[in-house]
């Protein structure tokens, strides 16, 4: 053989001995490992579940980290667990990340154990997505060292039955594999075939945990001892969650072998035999985690293993000790058993299902198997009759919604995601999320109690928001506090209203434009607009969802002129403060200089000890800057009061107290000043976007031959305000422009007059 052939065999025996499952643990070592971690070892699978969503998706991330009436809705990032490493990947918007976490929670807590959990579901919302790769995740959370789950099997010693060893059935040599190395077998082969033949290995069908080997009058004592924590160990001891290490029982198979054991050897000498090993979650082959299709026939003959059960006859001599017998529920003990749609054959699952988790149990000829999996379905909407019709079992089951993203952010990461992150060259600001929460708004309920109760007076709004305040209610649920909300409704959005808006979400999503239609419609949207010269704006959202079949009767009247009205009032805003003196540093530079100026006699040549701005004190400079804070029709007389009463309080209090930069801006009398001069700015700043000419001609120009060619104040001006743009709010210089000339040409000035 060739050098570089057998150098390559070599490294793949390497490869495959590392990959080979790790050793079946001794059970003395298994309860060694269990006192130095038990939170990790002693798990069932609603904990294991609760651990793998958090150990995915993270702590969240809390906007409003200091909002007294948060109510914990916060933003989760689900791409490790939905996104990543997926060919399908699933969006889950804010709402069902927050529901699905609080339901981890309390899967964890032991407080909903016997009940089936249900994700309802519209068509076209991709839960069948949403299941595939939550089972998928979770197969792979139990292969690291965080997800481990653990199992049992015995090792039978044969000649303590007299048998000198288990004949091999297959002869390593002669297929070329030396002891140690053969390769992975399947399941019902390795059971049987151990290269040392010294022992009988009988997997726990049931994937029983190795603690509920134990008698469980015995159980509490044992952790007691090997526990050291001992903060654990009252979890352990009285939380509902751990109740389970001390009630459950193992399967039959492991108690009848047990009981065989028992009359033939000693307590020891039984525990020698036990050991644990890794649980692997596999849904190929239907181990831990299983999913069944509407087509898949309900096989209730039980399972078995015909080689296995021989030897085991031969070692007892008997054929009717130890049945090698179980269900298919028990493949997925401890685990997952989910059911693709409740239609045609799925339809006698889950009324077996709610049978198991009525009693408890599950009958397979006449053994009782004792059931603990997380039972999953997923509904149709008009599915839902068959657990509907019956009030027993309505009460075992938690709906969980799975409807169409009712938060806009989300449906805006899923078009990014569909083309890779080059949407954002194409659109201006916040026109790929006008776009959203146009499709968005088709799916919500659009007269919101909730929301009603909240804001008494929505007439407020009416410049900018619709009607049904459609637009308030996605802020909400995208965990945004609108900016252009009034104080008084800011203090109403305590906690119990903001559960009883996001509450009624779960009602919503269940219409409108589907998630399959959504994506292709902005399909088409995006290439009908993507080759022009113009970044896309507001007008072509609006002018295509107007006559798209697919949208323009799905959302309610007036809703896309109200998209447009938000749309440039919050422009405005980005131009308000981007442009020149609208400007805090420079704001709190001109206070500091006044501050200073007034302690000094007209013709003075000064420097400002806190802005080191040098400039003469003269008539003409407190003129200019007293205007900026009393306002432009403020007399002479007004303005020396003003002087006067300054300069008093501050050589009285400000001085003493604002000691450094940081301590006067946070004076009140700094403060108070501060305020004037915004107010004032305000009413003001947009003068040149009304009737300037020339303005409207230099921002054209900007980045031209011809621009600077304007007098030097317009091209401060309007370089101040571009630059602010690109670097405030993420404009391109183009967009910028775009969008000023939009302001100019719209006239939102003038539109928004008796906001500003
Ligand atoms: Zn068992």
């Amino acid at each position: 053989m060739p050098d570089n052939i057998r150098k390559s065999i070599i490294k793949l025996q390497e490869k495959l001995r590392r990959e080979s499952k790790p050793a079946n643990i001794p059970f003395e070592d298994f309860i060694i490992q269990t006192g130095k971690n038990p939170p990790r070892i002693l798990r069932n699978i609603f904990q294991l579940f609760h651990d793998m969503i958090h150990y995915y998706v993270g702590g969240g991330f809390n906007e409003y980290p200091n909002d007294p009436e948060s109510i914990n809705y916060i933003h989760y990032d689900t791409g490790k667990l939905f996104v990543e490493d997926s060919d399908h990947p699933f969006f889950a918007d804010r709402l069902l990340a927050n529901r699905l976490v609080t339901l981890a929670d309390s899967l964890h807590s032991g407080a909903v154990r016997n009940k089936m959990l249900v994700f309802v579901g519209p068509p076209g919302s991709g839960k069948s997505t949403f299941l595939t790769n939550l089972l998928r995740q979770m197969e792979n959370f139990v292969q690291t060292d965080d997800g481990a789950m653990y199992e049992t099997v015995w090792q039978i010693d044969v000649e303590k039955f007299g048998l000198p060893y288990i004949p091999n059935i297959i002869d390593w040599e002669a297929i070329g594999f030396k002891n140690g190395n053969e390769p992975k077998l399947g399941e019902a082969e390795e059971s049987v075939l151990k290269p040392q033949n010294k022992f009988l290995v009988i997997p726990c069908p049931s994937h029983d945990h190795p603690i509920v080997q134990i008698p469980k009058e015995f159980r509490r004592d044992l952790l007691n001892e090997i526990i050291t924590d001992t903060e654990f160990k009252k979890i352990l001891f009285h939380r509902k969650e751990y109740e389970w290490v001390f009630n459950d029982s193992p399967c039959p198979v492991c108690s009848s072998l047990f009981r065989a054991l028992e009359s033939r050897m000693s307590p020891a000498e039984i525990l020698s035999m036990l050991y644990a090993r890794r649980y692997e979650f596999s849904r190929k082959l239907g181990e831990g985690v299983s999913v069944y299709n509407p087509g898949d026939k309900v096989i209730k003959d039980p399972l078995g293993n015909p080689e296995l059960q021989k030897w085991i006859d031969t070692l007892f001599r008997s054929s009717n000790e130890v049945k090698y017998t179980y269900s298919r529920m028990a493949k997925t003990n401890n685990g997952i058993f989910a059911i693709m749609d409740v239609k045609s054959n799925n339809i006698e699952r889950v009324i077996n299902i709610h049978g198991i988790i009525s009693d408890g149990i599950h009958k397979v000829e006449c053994y009782e198997e004792h059931i603990n999996s997380m039972f999953v379905a997923l509904v149709n909407p008009e599915d839902m009759d068959v657990i509907n019709d019956e009030k027993s079992f309505t009460d075992r089951v938690i709906k969980i919604p799975i409807p169409y993203i009712r938060d806009y952010t989300t449906e805006v990461a899923i078009y990014h995601n569909a083309y890779g992150g080059i949407l954002d060259r194409y659109f201006l600001p916040h026109v790929l999320t006008s776009f959203a929460k146009v499709i968005v708004a088709s799916r919500l309920m659009w007269d919101s109690g909730a929301v009603r109760e909240w804001i008494e007076d929505a007439e407020i709004y009416s410049k900018f928001c619709d009607r049904d305040l459609l637009l308030l209610k996605m802020e909400i649920y995208s965990g945004n506090i609108p900016f252009w909300l009034t104080e008084k409704d800011v203090k109403r959005l305590d906690r119990i209203r903001r559960r009883n808006i996001i509450m009624q979400g779960n009602d919503e999503g269940r219409s409108g434009v589907s998630g399959r239609d959504s994506l292709e419609v902005f399909n088409s949207f995006f290439s009908r607009f993507r080759g022009r010269q113009y970044l896309i704006n507001i007008q072509d959202v609006v002018n295509f969802c107007a006559s798209e079949p697919k949208i323009k009767d799905k959302i309610p009247d007036g809703f896309l002129d109200s998209l447009v009205n938000m749309y440039d009032y919050v422009i405005l805003q980005e131009i308000k403060e981007s442009m020149f003196y609208y400007n805090q540093e420079q704001i709190h530079n001109d206070i500091f200089n006044y501050l200073f100026a007034i302690n000094n006699d007209i013709g003075n040549e000064v420097e400002c000890p806190f802005t080191h701005d040098r400039f003469s004190v003269s008539e003409d400079y407190f003129s200019t800057t007293e205007k900026r804070l009393l306002g432009e029709k403020a007399t002479i007389a007004e303005r020396e009061k003003f002087r006067n009463d300054t300069l008093r309080r501050y050589v009285a209090k400000t001085i003493h107290e604002g000691t450094s930069v940081k301590k006067m801006i946070n004076t009140a009398h700094f403060q108070e000043l501060l305020r004037m001069y915004n107010q004032n700015l305000k009413e003001n700043v947009l003068d040149p976007f009304i009737s300037n000419d020339n303005f409207r001609r230099a921002i054209k120009d900007f980045g031209t031959e011809a621009f600077n060619k304007y007098d030097r104040r317009i091209v401060d001006e309007v370089q101040f305000l571009i630059k602010n743009l690109k670097f405030k709010f993420n404009y391109t210089e183009q967009g910028a422009k775009q969008i000023c000339i939009y302001a100019i040409d719209r006239q939102l000035a003038d539109k928004f007059n008796s906001e500003t």
